[in-house]
């Protein structure tokens, strides 16, 4: 690891400054478990480190009946799953939570670290110079491309790792931002990026910007909400493909819904078609068949990936039954 200078802000203001001043060559740290990893394999070797863990005020959940749900940036993932107003009232979020990596791993990432995380492909974890490092090929077009992505991705074909973001977005979570002398609040829709908006980066953040806050509505009781994930191995594991989804039923029907998939694109993807469809659809003898062709509709798999439409096709209409228990098998 090359030695680099660290940084204990006291406030989000001072951490703020310390990463506007030197923004490409420092980095923000919070529970460690990805960051140490990138530094440890010479995969990021900025020059000064920034402990966000000092900061004030971020390590809070604060529920809001019938309004919402904040959770601040340095809440421990461990702490979501567990926290009981989320079981009861966001029973997807606690799941999601519950399936990310390991109970260590739960106990020290947040959640701010979890959105923020950077892609797990095995190139650019590995020894390649590869396009989002600044080279001038992506590896994964012709080499072992079974876990990337199959919509959404060129010229780089990660997929975006974090269980939790699929579920919140599903549920309508916006993300404050703070930097020194403003801050803003984004639906996480609009806080992640396609490699063809930026190739180097995997969200909107500027120099000085940092994730505050996660705020979600607290659904009524006519939302139910779930969230399937396909893992490879039956321990800790990323999401293969993994999809959630919020439904609103009233009068024997979807008034309204919100369907995400993880593991198949460079952010949370959500196709508005998919959504629009499921408006209105009859719990009794819904055409599920008709949601199941919709779904990734322009995926363009890569030599060894096509099994992920199928797959998160299937995993949509497993987890629309199970939201959904009218509808036949
Ligand atoms: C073996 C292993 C298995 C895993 N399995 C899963 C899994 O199944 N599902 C899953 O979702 N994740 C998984 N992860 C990822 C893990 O959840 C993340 O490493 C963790 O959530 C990151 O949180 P952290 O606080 O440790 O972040 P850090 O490692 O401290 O930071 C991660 C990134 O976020 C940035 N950052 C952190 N906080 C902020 C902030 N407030 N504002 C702006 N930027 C910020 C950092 O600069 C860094 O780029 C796994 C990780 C490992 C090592
Ligand atoms: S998919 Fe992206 S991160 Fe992976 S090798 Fe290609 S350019 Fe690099």
């Amino acid at each position: 690891m090359k030695p680099f200078v660290y940084h204990q802000p006291k406030s989000i203001e001072e951490a703020s400054v310390l990463s506007a001043k030197n923004w490409e060559e420092a980095v923000l740290f919070a529970g460690g478990t990805d960051v140490l990893g990138l530094l440890k394999d010479g995969i990021e070797e900025p020059k000064e480190v920034i402990n966000l863990k000092g900061l004030e005020g971020l390590d809070q959940i604060d529920f809001t009946k019938g309004k919402e749900l904040r959770i601040g940036a340095l809440v421990k993932i461990a702490q979501i799953a567990e926290h009981p107003a989320i079981k009861q009232s966001f029973p997807a979020l606690a799941q999601a939570a519950a399936q990310t990596a390991s109970p260590q791993l739960r106990n020290m990432g947040t959640i701010g670290g979890n959105i923020c995380q950077r892609p797990r492909c095995w190139y650019f974890r590995g020894d390649f110079h590869c396009l989002r490092k600044g080279g001038d090929e992506c590896f994964a077009v012709e080499g072992e491309n079974k876990y990337h992505c199959v919509i959404g991705g060129g010229p780089c074909y990660i997929v975006h790792p974090s269980d939790l973001t699929v579920v919140l977005q599903a549920l309508g979570a916006k993300v404050t931002i703070v930097w020194k002398g403003g801050q803003k609040t984004v639906p996480t829709s609009q806080f992640f990026v396609l490699p063809e908006e930026d190739l180097y980066r995997e969200n909107i953040l500027k120099p000085g910007e940092i994730v505050t806050h996660i705020h979600i509505p607290v659904p009524d009781s006519k939302m139910k909400s779930g969230y399937l994930k396909f893992k490879e191995r039956d321990v800790w594991d990323f999401a293969v493909v993994s999809v959630a989804a919020s439904v609103r039923i009233a009068n024997g029907r979807i008034e309204s819904g919100r369907i995400v998939f993880g593991g198949v694109a460079p952010k949370p993807w959500e196709e508005e078609t998919l959504n629009r469809e499921l408006k209105g659809l009859p719990l009794k003898d819904a055409d599920l068949q008709k949601l199941k062709a919709l779904a990734l509709k322009e995926a363009e798999p890569l030599e060894q990936n096509a099994y992920k439409i199928p797959l998160a096709r299937n995993l949509m209409l497993s987890l629309l039954k199970e939201l959904m228990p009218i509808i036949p098998n």
